[in-house]
């Protein structure tokens, strides 16, 4: 029996109901042969007067198999452009068969399942917050290769289209809607299959009900073809919009403006082909195999809860202390209280206290503003935050979170007089950026319920919490915080305890190196545009700045004093930049008025005092030498954490450094980039940068323990 369940009624309407093997509907081997089933039975059928595709899943359709992607090699595109030949052909008879086709829409229909509703003459949608429509192959590295870009293109017009092929762009039905991307929503699932067999009967004498507009004499692309002079110049400009956003480094973008482009200027037939190659060439990068494997295999992974211990019951977060309003701990009282938790929020004094609150206070009324939120909704949000100087007022917490200053002393302290407040097997959380969790437990009567729990700047915009286990942490105080975080839609990675942990320890030797090239005489802007070259958000001396040099410098002094030697080499280079910045000129960073650069009245340049102490002219040095340089450094540091057991998986180690210090996109996180550079290429790299540049470029010892055992980092 087939996966796609046939049924024709009286009427001669056939519904179409998949339903595959396992929880969704894809684009798989299963499918194609379903699909050309179908559609081989719909052309032979007797008395057929429409066609209705529905879903027996929560979600119409999933998208295409990305198991069969990961496999796509380069010098195999004729097999893979076959594959997308057997699933392209059925939607094209599909859509010639004389007789109106409906999608009933009745969740998702993202990727491939949209593109099965592109290929139908007539779309209804579910109209429901969880139904989301639309092509987001690009986030992927992908393109939409099942006709997607093609029709995309002939029914909204290119300049439409390209939003939606280009970002990826996910909607509502509603918006879909007002988009011209379906024709029409039902407000409940019940009403929709009779609707799309009502729709169909109503068209009983509309012959062109059963044509795509693409398919009618004399169509034109809305909006005029690629040769019209209006879009000439769209076209002409749109390369160079596009290098600005990717900077050259993220080939999908490219490749599906390349096809969009030609399907506005080609016959159908042709623009299909031409989207084929596109993908059979996409799925071949080692980009696309980046970001599937991190942004869906292993982000499914971490958010399915891979590293929360087994077999211990959610654990639920009702009330939570947050100690510190500061900048850190407002965010984290209002992340808290839009997750309907109460929310203690104290600081030393009452008035601090309340300037935290009114920071929720701000951000709510900026989404009532935008038609968000209602006002009683923010009322009820900032009910939920109580703002106090009292100790007193933290009892029955189940969760203590301190985010006081990054200073051990004031951390202890507090620790030894508050956690006597929380509830029977209640937790205490530090949002320390830095310092080593067991050390920090040491004053806790409770070590094992002492974790990490440690958020990103600024907490409302950053997805990315990074849990840290100390050596005593127990499995329930770790499943507690990661409930807590997924409470308030974070994802969570758990590492374990080290100085600066992961993320901090890894984006730290970033900001290294780059004062490293300033001291050694390189211009210091060449760094910086080095370091966005290869796809950080921003180079290591802007975001120093932006971090704030005195921070920076007074962690160096905590850790000396700590006794704590430093974990990047000597850090004489970024200590004598440092200090040269800011206890010699008063330059703390960009909040304290300026630091490498200058911020006045909007500008940024560099300082000329920076230039004047260390550049040197005749210092050479090539562009690849300082990319690789600011890369290769992170991505040791990653190694390192995982050979040392701080990142307990690749996954999170992928995920945390793509979210939580921005690595660049395209390389899939920190450690997949290892895999698609290639093992042994990334060891001689490493051998001739160590050579050159010192040996904090050695390779650690973990890659040719994978080469040795032919693995890869997974
Ligand atoms: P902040 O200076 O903005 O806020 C600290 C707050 O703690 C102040 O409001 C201060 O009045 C309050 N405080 C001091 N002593 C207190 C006490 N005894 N009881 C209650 N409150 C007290 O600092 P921040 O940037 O919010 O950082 C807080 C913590 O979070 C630090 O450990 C920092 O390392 C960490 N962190 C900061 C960032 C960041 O980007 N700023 C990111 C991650 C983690």
């Amino acid at each position: 029996m087939s996966v796609f369940k046939y049924e024709k009624d009286a009427n001669g309407i056939v519904t179409v109901t998949m339903d595959q093997t396992g929880p969704v509907n894809a684009m798989n081997t299963e499918y194609r042969k379903a699909m050309a089933e179908t559609v081989e039975k719909l052309g032979a059928e007797d008395g057929l007067t429409g066609v209705v595709f529905a879903s027996a899943k929560k979600t119409f359709f999933a998208g295409g198999d990305l198991n069969d992607l990961l496999l796509a090699k380069k010098g195999e595109e004729a097999q893979f452009m076959e594959m997308l030949t057997q699933i392209k052909q059925p939607l094209r008879r599909l859509e010639e068969l004389p007789v109106p086709v409906v999608a009933a829409i009745n969740g998702a229909a993202l990727g491939g399942g949209f593109e099965i509703c592109l290929a139908t003459n007539y779309r209804i949608a579910f109209n429901h917050k969880s139904v989301q429509l639309g092509l987001p192959e690009v986030s992927l590295g992908l393109l939409p290769g099942g006709g997607g870009v093609v029709r995309m293109v002939n029914l909204l017009g290119l300049q439409n289209a390209l939003p939606y092929l280009l970002e990826g762009k996910k909607v509502t039905s509603e918006k879909a809607l007002k988009a011209g991307m379906i024709h029409e929503t039902v407000d409940s699932l019940e009403e929709l299959v009779p609707r799309a067999k009502a729709y169909i009967l109503e068209q009983k004498d509309n012959s062109a009900a059963a044509v795509q507009p693409w398919d009618q004499k004399g169509f034109k692309i809305p909006g005029g073809s690629a040769n019209s002079p209006k879009l000439a110049q769209v076209i002409g400009g749109a390369p160079a919009m596009l290098a600005q956003k990717t900077r050259g480094l993220l080939p999908a973008p490219e490749e599906i403006l390349n096809c969009a482009v030609e399907a506005a200027r080609v016959d159908f037939n042709t623009a299909m082909r031409i989207e084929s190659r596109g993908l059979a060439y996409l799925a071949t990068t080692p980009e696309a195999k980046n970001l599937i494997t991190t942004f869906f295999f292993q982000m499914n992974k971490v958010n399915g809860g891979a590293s929360r211990p087994k077999g211990i019951e959610p654990q639920l977060t009702k009330k939570v202390g947050v100690l510190g309003a500061g900048m850190m701990g407002q965010g984290i009282a209002y992340v808290s209280a839009m997750a309907g938790i109460e929310v203690i929020l104290k600081d030393i004094s009452a008035e601090a206290a309340e300037k935290g609150k009114s920071y929720s206070e701000k951000l709510l009324a900026k989404r009532v503003a935008k038609g968000r939120m209602t006002e009683e909704k923010k009322s009820e949000v900032l009910a939920l935050i109580k703002p106090t100087a009292v100790d007193a007022d933290l009892q029955g917490c189940d969760l203590i979170i301190e985010a006081v200053f990054e200073n051990i002393e004031l951390k202890n302290k507090i620790t030894a007089s508050t956690e006597k407040y929380l509830c029977e097997g209640g937790i205490w959380g530090s949002n320390t950026s830095t310092l080593p969790i067991g050390q920090l437990a040491e004053v806790s009567s409770k070590p094992e319920n002492f974790i990490g729990i440690h958020f990103f700047s600024p907490v409302d915009k950053m997805p990315l919490v990074e849990i840290i286990c100390g050596d005593q942490t127990s499995d329930l105080a770790l499943a507690k915080a990661f409930d807590y975080t997924k409470q308030i839609k974070k994802t969570p990675i758990v590492v374990n305890d080290s100085m600066g942990f992961f993320t901090s320890r890894t984006f730290g030797t970033y900001f290294d190196e780059g004062a490293r090239m300033v001291t050694e005489g390189v211009y210091p802007v060449r760094a910086d545009n080095l370091g966005k070259a290869i796809g950080m958000p921003v180079g290591p001396l802007t975001v120093n700045d932006e971090v704030s040099l005195e921070l920076v410098r007074k962690g160096m002094e905590t850790w000396k004093a700590m006794g704590i030697p430093d974990k990047w080499g000597e850090q004489n280079a970024l200590r004598e930049v440092i200090n040269f910045l800011t206890v010699e000129n008063g330059r703390g960073g960009r909040h304290h008025g300026g630091g490498y650069y200058e911020y006045a009245d909007g500008n940024k340049n560099i300082w000329p005092g920076i230039v004047d102490k260390f550049h040197k002219p005749e210092f050479e040095i090539s562009d690849q030498d300082i990319k690789d340089r600011l890369l290769f450094r992170q991505v040791i540091e990653s190694l390192k954490c995982l050979e040392t057991n701080v990142l307990r998986s690749v996954a999170d180690g992928n995920i945390g450094s793509i979210m939580g210090i921005g690595a660049p996109l395209w390389t899939g996180g920190f450690l997949q980039f290892v895999n698609t550079y290639g093992l042994e290429k990334f060891q001689a790299r490493c051998a001739e940068l160590s050579e050159q540049y010192g040996e904090r470029f050695d390779c650690p010892q973990i890659v040719a323990d994978k080469i040795a055992s032919g693995e890869t980092f997974q």
